[in-house]
């Protein structure tokens, strides 16, 4: 079959990548000169499937009130005059209770694993080391009572996700990881996740780039995806700046861009931009400490990963739009916890600032397979575990393209949920 992918964020390249494998001649459409240029460039790194659930969780939205009034907070809402918006704040509402969360968790978790298995085995067949991936775990930190109890109320949780974990007290956090500066940071406690591992999403997708490229695959770069056309209920083109494409199937990977494609089909897509930021340190070798694991701290929920010769760390969620705009108190913050725990060997002389729009759903799994257009196919909404889930919601819809069953349930997966 001929298939158009648009998009090639981590799951347009990743789709292309399991379909060109099944035998399909392969095109990939996107409007930057390369791929992994958006979201996928400047992300945490985590590829944490014990971390892999919702947004919308119990407790959110007075989280999200109380933090609205403080100026350096992590999470900010901006309301807009948008029906879009306000729309996916309606509908994320209705999410945000127990009963929800735990089923929403429960879907996130079966991709999220079967995802980090995929991406392992595509490594490991083609040989891509070259995204400076380990998997060494996450450390997840607290630091006030508040915290604490929490972490230990999650830690219950992770036994009904079947999710391995270690409890460490605060003098086993140095005996686990010497060069964590954990007592300076005032930690309490801390779950060890040894399921969890990280890399780099933009050297990763760099990397299948430039072996698909080798492998005939058609890389459409600095093309803009315009509009579809359509017969009857079938999509068969798709408009570009550099002219129509024919093709039996086309799949969605648009990212946060998604819902303005498909609106002038019908199809009301709830995908919205959650801001955040990232900083990448580079680290000057002789003085700094091998810290492995990603670091999660839950006090400023920021995300620390060791990713080659460089420190990244990541985090604030701001849901207010879609400008890109950096805001320098952020990269302070983000670099001040940093210090905390690596106080030594940052090389802060050259630091990278980075913004991303994390494209996500109100429930919070991804939206993947057929619609109600006959050969259009999502692979959409991968929120805040877009890297942890590319590979696996990527061999999920490449499946569903080729006509096969997936190795995985899709039971709330799909755009069946939200009437796609
Ligand atoms: C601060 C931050 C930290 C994060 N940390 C993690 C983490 O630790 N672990 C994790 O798993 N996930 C993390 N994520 C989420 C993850 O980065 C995203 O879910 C993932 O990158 C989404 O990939 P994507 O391919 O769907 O989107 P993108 O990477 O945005 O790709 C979409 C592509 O479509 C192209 N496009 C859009 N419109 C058009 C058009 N009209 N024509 C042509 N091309 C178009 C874009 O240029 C882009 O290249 C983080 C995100 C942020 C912002």
């Amino acid at each position: 079959m001929k298939v158009v992918v648009l998009g090639a964020g981590v799951v347009g390249m990743t789709t292309a990548y399991y379909l060109e494998r099944d035998g399909h001649e392969v095109a990939v459409v996107e409007r930057h000169a390369r791929a992994a240029n958006e979201t996928s460039y400047g992300n945490a790194g985590g590829l944490c499937p014990s971390f892999a659930g919702p947004w919308a969780a119990p407790g959110m939205v007075s989280k999200v009130l109380r933090m609205m009034w403080q100026s350096h907070a992590p999470i900010r809402f901006r309301p807009r005059w948008s029906a879009h918006q306000w729309r996916w704040i309606v509908r994320w509402l209705g999410e945000c209770n127990a009963q929800n969360f735990r089923r929403n968790k429960l879907r996130m978790q079966r991709v999220a694993h079967y995802s980090l298995a995929c991406l392992r085995s595509l490594a490991e067949r083609e040989g891509l080391h070259d995204f400076d991936f380990h998997a060494d775990g996450t450390l997840w930190l607290f630091r006030t009572p508040q915290e604490l109890a929490h972490g230990r109320l999650a830690a219950l949780a992770l036994d009904e996700f079947g999710v391995p974990w270690r409890w460490l007290e605060p003098h086993e956090i140095n005996a686990h990881q010497p060069g964590l500066a954990a007592r300076s940071a005032a930690i309490t406690g801390a779950i060890f996740l040894p399921a969890d591992a990280s890399g780099d999403s933009h050297l990763f997708t760099q990397s299948l780039t430039r072996l698909l490229s080798a492998r005939g695959v058609k890389l459409r770069f600095n093309t803009t995806v315009e509009g579809f056309d359509t017969e009857g209920d079938r999509i068969i083109a798709v408009r570009t700046s550099a002219g129509r494409l024919t093709a039996d199937a086309f799949v969605l990977a648009l990212g946060n861009q998604a819902p303005f494609l498909l609106r002038p089909l019908g199809l009301n897509l709830p995908v919205y931009p959650l801001k955040g930021y990232s900083i990448t340190v580079p680290l000057a070798s002789s003085t700094a400490p091998d810290v492995r694991p990603a670091l999660m701290d839950e006090h400023n929920k920021v995300m620390i990963s060791r990713l080659g010769s460089r420190i990244r760390a990541a985090g604030m969620a701001e849901l207010g739009g879609y400008g890109l705009d950096a805001d320098v108190a952020q990269r302070d913050l983000l670099l001040r916890v940093v210090r905390e725990f690596i106080p030594t060997g940052l090389d802060e002389r050259q630091i990278e600032f980075w913004a991303g729009l994390r494209p996500m759903t109100p429930d919070g799994p991804p939206i993947l397979g057929p619609t109600r257009w006959r050969g259009l196919f999502l692979n959409a909404g991968h929120g805040s575990n877009g890297w942890t889930q590319a590979c696996g919601t990527s061999r999920i819809v490449a499946d569903l393209v080729s006509g096969r069953r997936p190795e995985v349930g899709l039971e709330g997966l799909t755009g069946e949920r939200y009437k796609l």
